[in-house]
C-alpha cells in the first residue's frame, strides 16, 4: 500500500453512528411522527411515512463479558433484526420492524436472564463509571454499588410505577464522571490527602499538582531535605483533585472515604431551568460488597417521591413545589450542619439578602 492510500488515523471520537442504524431508523431520521409505550420495556415509534419500528430495552451490566456480549448479538440475530444500539445507561436496545418479533424477543431475552425495562416512568439503569476496574483514581467500586442497588431495586425497572423517568448516577471519585441523573451517589473524601513525602520529587510535577488545587492550598515544600508538597489543611475541602496528577498525595482511604446521595439535579430546561444536585445525606459507610446503608437511602427517597410526587413531576420539579424542608421530612433524612455550605468560597450562592423568604 502506498502512503497515499493509507487513511488517516482517526484519534478522537466515535464511529458514525448511521452505519450501525437499523435501516428503518436510517431511513426516517428526523421523521418520526409520534411514538407509543406499549408496554414497559418497549417503544413503538411511527414515522411521516408510515414506518414503524418497535424497540426493546433490556439492562445490562455494562462491563460485560465476551460471552455476555455473544449471547446478545445471537440473540438479537435470531429474534431481533440484527442491529442493536446500548444507550448511555448501559441497556441494550434492539429494533425490529415486523411486531410479531416483539413478544418471542422479550421472551428469549427474560429465558436468557436479562431484565427487560427501562422505558418511560420507570427508574432506568444507573448510569456509573469505571470503579476500581479500569480507572486509576476510583474510592470506591461504582460498579459495584450499581449491582447491589439494582439487585434491590428491579422492580422499579422493570414496571413503570414511578411519577415520571427517574435517572440514578454513581461516581467513584469526587471530581470527574458521576452527576448526571435524579438521584447521584458519590464519593466523599472527608479528610485531606495524607503526603508520603519520599515518592513526591519522584513522581510528581509540583507546579502542576499546585495549580490543581481549587483552593490553593497546596504550597512547595522541603521535607528531610527533599522537594515535596505540603497541605493547609484548613482550607482543603477535601476534594481529591491532587490525586489524579500525584498519586503520593493519597486520599483514598478504607475509612474516611465515604459516599454522599445529591439529588434534585436537571441538565435540561425542558420544564423548568437547568438546576443543580443538593447534597442529602452525607458521610455514608463506603461498604462493599453490597452497600446497604446507601441503598436503604436511595430506596427511602424514591419511595417518598412515589407516593408524594404529581404525575410527570421529575425529582426535581416535585422538590421545587414542595420545598426542601418538606423533602427532609418526607424522607425522614436529617438535616445536618454538614448540609449548609460553609466554604468560604460559596458566600456569592449562600441566601445574604436581609428578606424573608417563604
Ligand atoms: S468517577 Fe473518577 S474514579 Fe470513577 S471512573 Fe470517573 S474519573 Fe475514574
Ligand atoms: S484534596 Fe482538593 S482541596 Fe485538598 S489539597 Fe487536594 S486539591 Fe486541594
Amino acid at each position: 500500500m502506498s502512503m497515499a492510500d493509507m487513511r488517516q488515523p482517526i484519534e478522537s471520537g466515535c464511529p458514525d453512528g448511521f452505519q450501525y442504524m437499523h435501516p428503518a431508523m436510517r431511513r426516517n431520521y428526523g421523521l418520526w411522527r409520534y411514538h407509543e409505550h406499549p408496554r414497559p420495556g418497549v417503544l413503538r415509534h411511527v414515522a411521516h411515512g408510515g414506518d414503524e419500528i418497535w424497540t426493546v430495552k433490556a439492562g445490562t451490566q455494562r462491563i460485560l463479558d465476551v460471552f455476555t456480549l455473544r449471547k446478545l448479538c445471537e440473540i438479537g440475530d435470531k429474534y431481533a433484526d440484527g442491529y442493536v444500539r446500548f444507550t448511555i445507561r448501559s441497556n441494550i436496545e434492539y429494533m425490529v420492524t415486523d411486531p410479531s418479533k416483539v413478544e418471542p424477543l422479550v421472551k428469549a431475552l427474560e429465558d436468557a436472564g436479562f431484565i427487560v425495562g427501562g422505558t418511560a416512568n420507570s427508574l432506568s439503569m444507573i448510569s456509573h463509571t469505571q470503579g476500581w476496574l479500569h480507572c486509576d483514581i476510583p474510592g470506591t467500586d461504582a460498579s459495584g454499588v450499581v449491582k447491589a442497588m439494582m439487585d434491590e431495586l428491579i422492580d422499579e425497572f422493570k414496571n413503570c410505577n414511578m411519577p415520571n423517568r427517574v435517572h440514578m448516577t454513581t461516581s467513584c471519585c469526587q471530581i470527574n464522571c458521576g452527576g448526571q441523573g435524579d438521584i447521584a451517589i458519590n464519593v466523599q473524601h472527608t479528610k485531606p490527602p495524607k503526603i508520603n513525602h519520599d515518592q513526591v520529587a519522584n513522581v510528581c510535577e509540583r507546579p502542576s499538582v499546585v495549580a490543581r488545587c481549587p483552593v490553593a492550598a497546596i504550597r512547595p515544600a522541603l521535607v528531610d531535605g527533599k522537594p515535596s508538597l505540603e497541605v493547609d489543611e484548613k482550607k482543603c475541602i477535601c476534594c481529591g483533585a491532587c490525586y489524579p496528577p500525584c498519586p503520593p498525595m493519597q486520599i483514598n482511604d478504607p475509612e474516611h472515604t465515604k459516599l454522599a446521595i445529591w439529588v434534585g439535579g436537571n441538565h435540561s430546561n425542558a420544564r423548568g431551568k437547568p438546576t443543580f444536585q443538593k447534597l442529602v445525606a452525607a458521610g455514608i459507610p463506603n461498604n462493599p460488597p453490597r452497600w446497604p446503608e446507601a441503598t436503604a437511602i436511595v430506596k427511602r427517597i424514591l419511595q417518598a417521591y412515589k407516593d408524594d410526587a404529581r404525575d410527570w413531576e421529575r425529582i426535581n420539579d416535585w422538590i421545587e413545589r414542595i420545598g426542601w424542608p418538606r423533602f427532609f421530612e418526607k424522607t425522614g433524612l436529617p438535616f445536618t450542619k454538614y448540609h449548609v455550605d460553609n466554604w468560604r468560597g460559596a458566600r456569592n450562592s449562600l441566601n445574604a439578602s436581609t428578606h424573608i423568604r417563604f
